[in-house]
Formats: structure tokens, sequence, C-alpha cells
């Protein structure tokens, strides 16, 4: 079974979840948002061991936390990114862009690439690529699970803003109708910022999919 536990962090209110398999403890953080310690400690009085550091993608309010989450354990869990998100990895996820500065965390040494399967114990996890956010936007799905790690492509209401270097309005949109929409109504969405929303609920309520 997936355990799935949220923060929200940091400077702009991002998701962060803590994911793991119950039974055997290991787990995952999506978007280490901020605090990495609290992340670490969180996971340590589950019992749970983080083995690995998912980015949806690059930009800093979705990363700041991974230095501290890193640092607070031991082996140091490896990052994950699409590789099409490293130059935004290495502006310090445009931080500069909003007069600020963060330690990236370790270097990303597992590239993520569309259909690529993942797991944490027992779970297993489809990477589908969604740009348009930014270029190298992942999302994680797991199907047992009937969820959606989807980052900051959609959103309660709403979409991913497109503004931001290496954004693209038609490309997010393009994403969201053959990335997203294409799973089960059902499916939980489980995003960067705000409440969580159902596929179902986006496709009747969402104005941008409409
Ligand atoms: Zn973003
Ligand atoms: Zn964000």
């Amino acid at each position: 079974m997936l355990s799935i536990v949220s923060y929200t962090l940091g400077q702009v209110a991002t998701n962060t979840y803590l994911i793991a398999d119950n039974e055997t403890g290991e787990a995952v953080v999506i978007d280490p948002a901020d605090d990495g310690e609290h992340i670490a400690a969180e996971a340590e009085k589950r019992d749970w061991r983080i083995g690995s550091i998912w980015l949806t993608h690059a930009h800093f309010d979705h990363l700041a936390g991974a230095a501290g989450v890193a640092d607070a354990c031991s082996p140091t869990p490896p990052v994950a990114l699409h590789p099409e998100d490293y130059t935004l990895w290495r502006m310090q996820g445009g931080a500069a862009f909003f007069g600020m500065q963060i330690d990236p965390g370790p270097e990303p040494t597992v590239d993520l690439h569309h259909n690529q399967l993942l797991s944490v114990g027992s779970n297993g996890f489809e990477v589908r690529h969604a740009p348009g956010h930014t270029r190298g936007h992942v999302m994680f799905y797991c199907e047992d699970a009937k969820v959606l790690f989807c980052g900051d492509v959609i959103f309660q209401r709403s979409i991913g803003r497109t503004d931001l270097p290496g954004g693209d309005f038609n490309t997010l949109i393009n994403s969201i109708h053959t990335q997203v929409m294409t799973l089960p109504d059902e499916t939980r969405l489980l995003n960067g910022h705000g409440p969580e929303t159902t596929i179902g609920e986006e496709r009747r309520h969402n104005p941008f999919i409409n």
C-alpha cells in the first residue's frame, strides 16, 4: 500500500509529498520545497527510509529543501530530474529571478524520461513528460493508487503559469490533454500548489480545459 503525506512549505506555499510503501518502509520525497530537515524527521518518526528525491521540475520552490533532506539521510538519496530541466536546475531553479538564493542540493544523477517506470517498494510509477510550464516537467503516475503527482501542470480550476523562461501555453495545454486528461476520472491530482482535485472534477470545472 502506498502511504502519502503532504506538507505545504516555503515562500510560495509549495506542496511536498512524502510517499512510502508502508510495508517495507521504502520512501521517496517528491518536490522537497523547503525545510529538508523537517521532511527527513517526518520520515524518520514513521520508520521510513528516504531512498530517492524525485523532482517534477527544477523551479527553486520545488527543490529548496533537497539539500536539507540529503544532509539528513544516509546514504544520500539520489536526485531524479528530466534532463531538459538541468539548465534551469543549474540556475538554482530561477531563484535569482525572484530575488532569492538557494542551495539546490546534490546534483541530479537520475535522468527521468517519458514512460520510465519507477518504484517505491511494491508501488509502480510511470513517468509522464508534460512540458509547457518548464521544458523538462514530468509527472509521476501510480495506477494502483489512482494518483498523479502533477507538479505545476494543472491545479484546481487552473493551470501552471507559462510566462517564465521555458514556458509555453500551447505546449502546456497539449500536455494536459495528452498526459493528464487521458487518465481515469477518479485519478487524484496531487499538485504543486493549492488543494488536491481529481481529473473528473477538472474535466467539469476547469476553464482552461473546456
Ligand atoms: Zn514551477
Ligand atoms: Zn511551483
